[in-house]
């Protein structure tokens, strides 16, 4: 399969590609932030980068762009090892992204967003140059919205809302087994806060850090996490292959 990878292409080939229709290009936006005491820290920039790749598969004639693998996690920085930029200059990064590729000769921007902490930098950003650049649509696509197909996967498995979780919970550990097993240390697999994060729970969070609600960063369950739960087999080749 031929890479749609713009840094993995040459500029002959990426306007070649445009010029045969390929005019829609996507990107990631993920974050380097810890995942529990199991999940590495490039948890979300992992998922940003493939997601984004078996979307730009799946909607044919799309190219995929470098994913951003550093978002806003401040509330996570009380755990080693997360990086975090401040709001606006993640709103800056995704803005000059858009401004770079606006000149290209795309007529689609679909930004995947893989972390809850960039939704309001990410949506700043598209509508500032939504404005500055009107003959380009701009798509703005943020995980939760997989959500409910994911859930449903869990709920397969007999497993709660709660279980099931949202940040390195059981969802995100099976997708973590799935993606990068030898990322995962399986003996730390733990339980955390398995109930669903409520408005006064992301208030609290978001005011005295994640800490705050969980102890170990986990909100959900992940000793039940399986590889087989990470993604419908039958996009297996598409996400094996990218
Ligand atoms: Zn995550």
């Amino acid at each position: 399969m031929d890479t749609i990878r713009i840094d993995e292409m040459n500029w002959v080939d990426i306007k070649e590609k445009i010029e045969r229709g390929y005019t829609t290009v996507i990107f990631g936006v993920g974050s380097t932030e810890q995942h529990g005491p199991s999940l590495p820290e490039q948890t979300d920039a992992l998922q940003a980068d493939r997601f984004a790749n078996l979307i730009a598969r799946e909607l044919g004639k799309a190219l995929q762009a470098p994913t951003i693998s550093v978002g806003f996690s401040e509330y996570h920085l009380n755990f080693p090892g997360t990086i975090s930029l401040r709001e606006s200059i993640l709103t800056a990064v995704v803005e000059d992204y858009i401004s770079s590729l606006a000149g290209h000769g795309f007529k689609n921007i679909v930004i995947y967003v893989s972390h809850g902490g960039n939704e309001e930098s990410v949506k700043k950003a598209i509508a500032n140059m939504q404005n500055k650049f009107p003959h380009i649509k701009m798509i703005y696509y943020y995980t939760q919205d997989i959500y409910p197909a994911i859930r449903a996967m869990g709920q397969k498995y007999g497993l709660t809302v709660g279980e099931i979780g949202s940040h390195a919970g059981d969802m995100e550990a099976s997708i973590m087994l799935y993606l990068a097993p030898e990322l995962v240390k399986k003996e730390r697999l733990v339980k955390g806060l398995t109930k669903v994060i409520t408005p006064r729970l992301r208030k609290k969070f978001r005011a005295e850090g994640f800490n705050a609600i969980t102890e170990n960063d986990v909100v959900g369950d992940q000793t039940k996490a399986l590889a087989e739960k990470g993604f419908d087999r039958k996009r297996k080749e598409v996400i094996g292959h990218q």
